[in-house]
């Protein structure tokens, strides 16, 4: 019989605050670590075999990087594996068999901000759209050093923030001329250390 390598993780994304489904195949993980990328363009984890084990690094919702070993017969046998965060026990995502894995992210979604928790969820469907399509073409960013830039999704507003030197950019996500300012904007790049308002934004930034 041949063991099927097929599996399933759900991985909580810091940058847009949702679970994200990886589908892969264990016979695909190496020494050489393999990234898992959100569809808004985050990396969110990777995965590197090593002799007798597999390390998953990954990240807190605070943007910490945790990295979790498991044995080899663990990774392969267990239907499900939930990844904790060591420190606090946060949960960080789900690994294992399809089915058992949407099981448990369906509870851990319940908890997570709904289509229905938006002030006007048309508005913030078209600002996350298009700000996805900025994060795709590498528009979005930070001037500073190490930039690392996340979304943070609010029921009225998003904001844009540098880990790394905390610069941020402010939106208002609830009117059509919220729509009309960001679609304005080619390009949202930060200044180290800056907060943003983008309705004090007149022109489009360069
Ligand atoms: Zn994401
Ligand atoms: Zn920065």
């Amino acid at each position: 019989m041949l063991l099927s390598g097929e599996r399933t993780m759900a991985i909580y994304c810091p940058a847009c605050e949702q679970l994200h489904y990886h589908q892969f195949s264990l016979f695909q993980l190496s020494s050489s670590p393999r990234a898992f990328h959100c569809t808004c363009g985050f990396t969110q984890a990777h995965i590197t075999k090593h002799n007798r084990r597999y390390e998953v690094s990954l990240l807190t919702p605070a943007g910490d990087r945790v990295r979790l070993l498991f044995p080899f017969r663990e990774f392969w046998s267990a239907p499900l594996l939930t990844f904790y965060s060591p420190d606090e026990g946060e949960i960080l995502g789900y690994f294992g068999e399809a089915e058992y894995v949407k099981e448990a992210a369906a509870d851990f979604d319940s908890d997570l901000l709904e289509p229905d928790d938006f002030f006007a969820p048309e508005i913030m469907t078209e600002i996350l759209a298009y700000l996805q399509k900025l994060a795709a073409a590498q528009k979005i960013g930070c001037t500073c050093s190490d930039p690392a830039v996340g979304i943070d999704v609010y029921p009225d507003k998003v904001e844009l923030v540098c880990s790394n030197c905390g610069s941020a950019i402010l939106m208002s996500a609830v009117s059509e001329d919220d729509i009309a300012r960001l679609y304005s904007l080619s390009e949202l790049k930060m200044k180290p250390a800056s907060y943003t308002y983008l309705g004090e934004w007149l022109k489009p930034i360069r």
